[in-house]
């Protein structure tokens, strides 16, 4: 390896964060070996973040230090690329990871899920407060309080920290070797170039994510046109009214955040929300309730539409579109998000190294994650659908074992999926039309039940939406268990309202055991009540049928 750039960045770090103008941190930083604590690792991203340059970070091993062979190189250092680099290792092996962003993690804690849970969390929280303002203690509700561009600047300001923890623990718990800052090229299966240097090794990773698909709209290129990545850098005033394009999980999630500021926010979507293929088993009970209460809270939606141009001069000011009946309609707006989808950019995979994409442009693989080049592997968002961290990470942990020589194979077809809009919407198994084509006697359990007045049936009801249930029971949430009444094993969960993601994860892996869990099953838990899917006493209470019915 002719790489022997040793740790001299580390060297520089005093001055330059001493040339911020920011607190030095306390202790020696810049000598060989001694570690960035997480504070001055914030301090440093958050000065690259400011002034961007090309000065590369380097962690790489001194050859006194590791001599080996690079076992791989993971070509983005993001969920992808930082766990199956930190799998390789774990596993005894050498790996360098780089990434031209001067912080490990990826677009997930920069730009897309850690922001996207702050935004959902804030539209909850300003959706109970315009819900009880003027009762209780809750004082009148002022929409121009509620600021888009301030809870951006809250993320950004403190986002720098987050990052630290990913350089610090890659670093200093999981021994990783890294180069940030520093766009990676690769130029052939064994070899690419970071920082004016080439690094061997016997296998390359490709873990480059993905981005926003911009339609091929007249106007696309106006001020006041985002993304979820440029909103975060660059969101600069308060916008008054918004038109989403596309209906994606995004668009949800984004959409609830922005009306629940007190930006009126319409949706354009060509399907139906949540009925793209990038979403499976959406029970379509659950969809109607998500939309319905979407739409509750002031959201338009439009479905079956066609955006047709975004107006304005300089800046935008309308968006044009077809409607569901093929007339043309405009919308006066000073805000456009963009929620299309996203893509990854291959080309320079292709043209390097021939590997093959579909359609789309996305990497295919084998279910190794290896790619169509030999000694290629590819991980995460690169892959296509779904765009999940679980299935970044598994990804990029699958390429690990395998190039460790453990073949290991990752089937992601079956997941649990969740969303936001001001509620958290979670599922997992089959949706109860899928349930009923495959399976006989299906049974349901499910709150309010489908013959029941929502508007005064309490259920559910437990932590977050307690004073939804006591006020306006049909904002409390929804849910649905579907059983299959021959063998008794549950087929699927379907969840609106708050606080269920975490069990669900765990529900997921017993649904999906070859030997599944029945209501009997269900109901011999201990449930730690108020809970908030119900399901282990309400499978209790119809666990004693020997022929099961609704409930
Ligand atoms: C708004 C939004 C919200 C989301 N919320 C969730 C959520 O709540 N839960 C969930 O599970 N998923 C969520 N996701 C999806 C999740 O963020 C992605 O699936 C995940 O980040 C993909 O990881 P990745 O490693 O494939 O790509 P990324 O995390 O994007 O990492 C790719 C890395 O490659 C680097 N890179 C690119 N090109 C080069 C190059 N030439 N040289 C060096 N480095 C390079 C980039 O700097 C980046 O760090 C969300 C996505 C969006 C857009």
């Amino acid at each position: 390896m002719d790489v022997r750039k040793p740790r001299d960045a580390f060297v520089s770090l005093r001055a330059r964060i001493a040339a911020t103008g920011r607190p030095v941190p306390a202790g020696d930083i810049g000598e060989h070996g001694q570690p960035l604590t997480v504070g001055e690792w914030a301090v440093l991203i958050d000065e690259l973040l400011d002034n961007p340059n090309d000065e590369a970070i380097w962690n790489v091993a001194l050859p006194e230090e590791d001599d080996r062979e690079f076992d791989a190189i993971f070509v983005g250092g993001g969920a992808a690329g930082r766990f199956g680099s930190a799998f390789l290792r774990a596993r005894g092996g050498r790996q360098l990871v780089i990434d031209s962003w001067p912080f490990l993690g990826g677009s997930c804690p920069h730009q897309a899920c850690v922001p996207h849970h702050l935004f959902s969390e804030v539209a909850r929280e300003l959706d109970l407060a315009r819900h009880m303002s003027g009762r209780l203690w809750y004082p009148k509700f002022d929409p121009k309080k509620a600021s888009i561009v301030e809870v951006i600047e809250l993320f950004r300001a403190g986002r720098g920290f987050p990052h630290a923890v990913m350089n610090w623990q890659s670093k200093e718990q999981l021994g990783m070797e890294y180069i940030l800052n520093s766009r990676a090229q690769v130029l052939d299966p064994h070899t690419v170039e970071a920082d004016g240097k080439r690094f061997t090794a016997k296998n390359i990773v490709l873990a480059t994510g993905a981005r926003t698909t911009f339609p091929d709209l007249p106007g696309i290129d106006l001020r006041g046109v985002y993304d979820f990545a440029s909103l975060t850098e660059d969101m600069n005033y308060e916008p008054n009214r918004c038109v989403i394009i596309g209906g994606s999980k995004v668009a949800i999630e984004y959409g609830s955040f922005f009306q629940a500021t007190g930006c009126q926010t319409t949706i354009l979507s060509r399907t139906p929300l949540m009925t793209t293929t990038s979403l499976h088993h959406v029970d379509d009970g659950l969809r109607a309730y998500v939309v319905d209460m979407m739409r509750d809270r002031g959201m338009e939606i439009l479905e079956g539409v066609e955006p047709v141009a975004i107006e304005g001069n300089g800046k935008v000011s309308a968006v044009r579109y077809q409607d569901a009946n093929g007339l043309e309609q405009v919308i006066a707006s000073d805000f456009v998000f963009i929620a299309t989808g996203e893509r990854p950019a291959t080309s320079q995979f292709v043209d390097a190294l021939g590997v093959d994409v579909d359609d789309n442009g996305f990497i295919k693989v084998d279910t190794h994650m290896r790619t169509s080049v030999g000694n290629v592997w590819a991980a995460g968002d690169l892959l296509g659908p779904p765009l999940e961290m679980f299935k970044a990470r598994k990804s990029g942990c699958t390429a690990a074992r395998n190039i460790m020589g453990e073949p290991h194979e990752f089937d992601f077809t079956e997941y649990p999926d969740f969303l936001h809009s001001t509620y958290e919407i979670t599922w997992l198994g089959l949706s109860e039309s899928e349930a009923r084509r495959k399976y006989q006697n299906v049974i349901k359990i499910q709150m309010p039940p489908d013959d029941a007045n929502p508007e005064t049936f309490p259920l559910p009801v437990a932590d977050g939406s307690m004073l939804y249930a006591f006020t306006r029971p049909i904002i409390s949430g929804w849910f649905k268990l579907l059983i299959d009444g021959d063998s008794r094993r549950l087929l699927g969960a379907h969840h609106v309202g708050f606080g269920v993601k975490d069990a669900f994860q765990y529900l997921d892996y017993l649904v999906r055991r070859p030997e599944g869990i029945t209501i009997d099953q269900m109901g011999e838990l201990n449930e730690l009540f108020l809970n908030p899917e119900h399901f282990i006493q309400l499978c209790r209470l119809r666990a004693g049928q020997s022929q099961l019915t609704d409930l």
